[in-house]
């Protein structure tokens, strides 16, 4: 079959994409290898050729900025109506999806609220602050972020609360038993930890519970056991594919497991056990070896070439990830010619670092002669710490950047405030909601009483909010007049809020009505007055946001998903999933430098990159667990390159307000030793030659686009012979025919091999 998502693939990978649905495949290969190219075409394939019904296919990637790229080029592959039924997002977007539509079987309410790890951290702050004389009496010091933390590793291990607490009887009965003497001292802080976290554990429980709500961890907790005990849930799915599976930890790998059983093991995984980077959030790698055990018959492709990278930048990236002698050695060439060899650069200071990255990317970008935009140049740091002088050089040299898995949109204060008022709206229950903007804009009710309103709610066995409407209502006595007087404002707005949802209000009116109700421009302008513009900016920006989704929602409109939840619901929704790991809406398609972590840039590709402080004390990073995977980090960010890749390092750095002395990593130091033809001490000279084969390796010819229609256009003349019609098949088969025309047309990124 001359099917184009075909001919755009080696034969390895064309072998990997018609591999046999009912076998379960594991495809391991390195970088830029094509692993997620294969995943998205055989997506096609298993829709276009086997006739599985799109909504039967859940295909789950690492970050929603992934699962958004998978489904742009599904959209040119098979059409817009198709890839919008696929099950395609993150494991945490999927069970959302899924338990918005079956919470009552799971005990929970439609409405539930989800929680982010800021107000997770809030809520654990507050019930650890019984604890602290127990603690403090033992010289112990533990923080609410560190107990969120251990808290979502026992979540991830897929443990409730009981588990942890039986656990810990056992193991405390066991050591009694052993222990006759005098107990390590070490030991005993750690159990008393343990206890301290298992009790706070049972208590952030209940209280998510009480408010109606889950963490972001509960969605995959809970998700599993809604495909656990209600098989039938877990009965739509004909085949799961998983991207970056060298990350996932035990709770997602049993979710996989669950919904791989449900559809007749028909799996496919991808991974590369040199790009897991995860284990510090308990991604187990072993994973790839558990899924060859449940599943017997998995059959195993590996893809051996890189199509991403030029060669130098290969070699010097499998130099610093081979040091790691535990590693399997494995096959990975490109057919890619040498290109510029990598610079390795050094600065007296980190304010040295950050003006060259500044002049360099200007330097690069004028020399190439309009071929490299500011899109194209990514610079990847260890933590978003070390971003604030790169910007701020940036900025002075006039380019423009954005900040990948950095402070995200979601997380802002204006945005986190309006998003509040509207959980409340939707989930009286939600008292983190409730918390925040009881005094937003300021009405003067000051902390002290917001507290002791939450704990005469809760004695009174009232959510906060109804304990408001009742004073509000005169209901509730020996309520003092200041009180009585300042909350009547806020009654009001959540009241008419509530009224207009009732009827059917959009989202983007009711956060257009939200903002005027509050007054919330004005107030942006009293209270910050240095940049209100700019979060004035992103109210607007969340408006256009609410209209993307609503737009999402008349699609769908008669679909399953839709009629279970309303618009609003919906709309908080998909604004919680945004917020996850990474940046998705729309204000990262301008032409930017991308500033991110290591971490966000996963998956990702540019055609310069440049990783600075590549120093011991960053890679690794001085608090690592593990040093090995500190080591895969830094070749992660490498493989990212296509053309031109930088690594940089300075003497001096300013970190904490301290200037320290520092070197080169280890990593790097020991491969330029060994070999000083991996790195040159040089930025590169950019010569016509070398300006050639950035052409070269950035070159992807298009895929002729009639072949495609020809393609789908035949897909929907047998339609009718699948289980499930499509509702209006000629319409999507052209719905990306308005772009046929030759400058516009979509790419579908088909690059012949060289
Ligand atoms: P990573 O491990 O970093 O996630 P990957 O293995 O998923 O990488 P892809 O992102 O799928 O790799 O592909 C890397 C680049 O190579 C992409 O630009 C992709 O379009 C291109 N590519 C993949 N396969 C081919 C091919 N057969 N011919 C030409 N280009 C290809
Ligand atoms: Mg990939």
């Amino acid at each position: 079959m001359g099917s184009n998502y075909l001919e755009a693939l080696n034969t390895v990978q064309e072998k990997a994409v018609q591999h046999p649905p009912q076998v379960p495949l594991q495809i391991l290969a390195g970088p830029g290898s094509g692993k997620t190219r294969v995943l998205t075409s055989r997506i096609a394939h298993l829709i276009l050729h086997h006739h599985i019904p799109p909504t039967a296919i859940c295909a789950v990637t690492f970050t929603n900025k992934a699962s958004n790229e998978m489904r742009e080029r599904l959209t040119k592959l098979i059409g817009t109506e198709r890839t919008r039924a696929l099950k395609l997002g993150t494991f945490h977007a999927i069970c959302a999806l899924f338990l918005r539509k079956h919470a009552l079987v799971v005990g929970l309410s439609n409405n539930f609220s989800v929680c982010d790890a800021d107000e997770s951290k809030k809520l654990i702050s507050r019930l650890l602050k019984p604890y602290q004389t127990f603690l403090e009496a033992r010289d112990i010091t533990l923080k609410e972020a560190t107990v969120f933390s251990m808290i979502s590793k026992h979540k991830y291990k897929g443990n409730t609360s009981t588990d942890v607490i039986a656990e810990l009887r056992i193991t405390k009965s066991k050591s009694d038993k052993e222990n006759t003497g005098v107990q390590h001292k070490s030991r005993h802080i750690t159990d008393e930890i343990n206890s301290v976290v298992a009790e706070v554990y049972r208590e952030y429980e209940r209280a998510l519970r009480k408010s109606n709500s889950l963490d972001f961890d509960d969605l995959l907790l809970f998700g599993l056991q809604l495909f656990t005990d209600h098989k039938e849930s877990a009965g739509w799915c004909r085949h799961v594919l998983v991207d970056e599976f060298q990350d996932t930890n035990s709770i997602q790998y049993e979710l996989m497991k669950t919904l791989a059983v449900s559809a007749d093991q028909c799996l496919t995984v991808v991974g590369d056990p040199d790009q897991s980077i995860y284990g510090w959030r308990s991604a187990d790698v072993t994973n790839l070896a558990k899924m060859k055990k449940d599943f017997p018959s998995t059959e195993s492709i590996l893809l051996e070439e890189n199509y991403r990278s030029t060669a130098s930048i290969l070699k010097a990236s499998l130099a610093i990830v081979s040091q790691d002698k535990a590693r399997l050695p494995k096959s990975l060439h490109t057919s890619h010619p040498s290109g510029s060899i990598p610079s390795l650069v050094s600065f007296a200071t980190d304010q040295d670092e950050a003006a060259f990255i500044a002049h360099e990317i200007k330097r690069t970008a004028a020399n190439m002669g309009g071929i490299l935009k500011w899109k194209d140049f990514a610079v990847l740091l260890r933590f978003n710490a070390l971003s604030r002088v790169i910007e701020s050089a940036l900025q002075k040299s006039g380019i423009p950047c954005r900040i990948l898995g950095g402070h995200k949109f979601f997380e802002r204060m204006e945005i986190k405030d309006l998003l509040a008022y509207l959980q409340l709206v939707d989930n009286p229950q939600f008292t983190p909601a409730f918390s925040r903007v009881i005094n937003v804009p300021a009405r003067g009710i000051g902390a002290k009483t917001i507290t002791e309103l939450e704990l005469r709610a809760q004695k009174t066995n009232k959510t906060p909010l109804e304990l408001v409407e009742l004073i509000h209502g005169g209901r509730v006595p020996d309520i003092k007049p200041p009180i009585k007087r300042k909350i009547p404002s806020f009654v009001k707005t959540i009241q008419t809020l509530r009224d207009l949802a009732i009827d059917g209000s959009s989202p983007v009116d009711l956060i257009r009505r939200l903002v005027d109700l509050i007054g919330y421009e004005q107030h942006l302008k009293q209270a910050q007055p240095q940049d209100w513009e700019s979060r004035w900016e992103n109210v607007q920006e969340l408006i256009t946001f609410a209209s993307e989704v609503e737009g999402d929602i008349i699609e769908m409109d008669d679909s399953e998903e839709t009629r279970s939840t309303t618009p609003l619901r919906m709309f908080l929704q998909a604004s919680m999933l945004s917020s996850e790991g990474d940046q998705s809406n729309g204000e990262d398609s301008n032409d930017k430098v991308t500033i991110s972590t290591c971490h966000a840039a996963k998956g990702l590709e540019w055609p310069v990159v440049i990783v600075p402080s590549v120093e011991h004390g960053t890679f690794p990073f001085y608090r690592c667990d593990d040093v090995e995977e500190e080591r895969r980090l830094l070749y992660v960010a490498c493989t990212r390159a296509q053309c031109l890749l930088y690594l940089s390092h300075c003497g001096k750095r300013m970190v904490a307000g301290e200037t320290k002395s520092v070197e080169l990593s280890g990593f790097v130091s020991s491969v330029h030793h060994q070999d000083r033809t991996i790195f040159s001490d040089r930025a590169p000279e950019l010569l016509p030659a070398d300006r050639a084969v950035i052409s070269r390796v950035l070159s992807r010819p298009e895929p002729k686009h009639v072949e495609v229609a020809k393609h789908v256009a035949e897909f929907n003349r047998t339609a009718r012979h699948r289980p499930e019609p499509l509702s209006n098949p000629q319409s999507s088969a052209y719905n990306w025919h308005p772009s046929l025309g030759a400058q516009s047309a979509p790419s579908l990124d088909i690059i012949t091999s060289s």
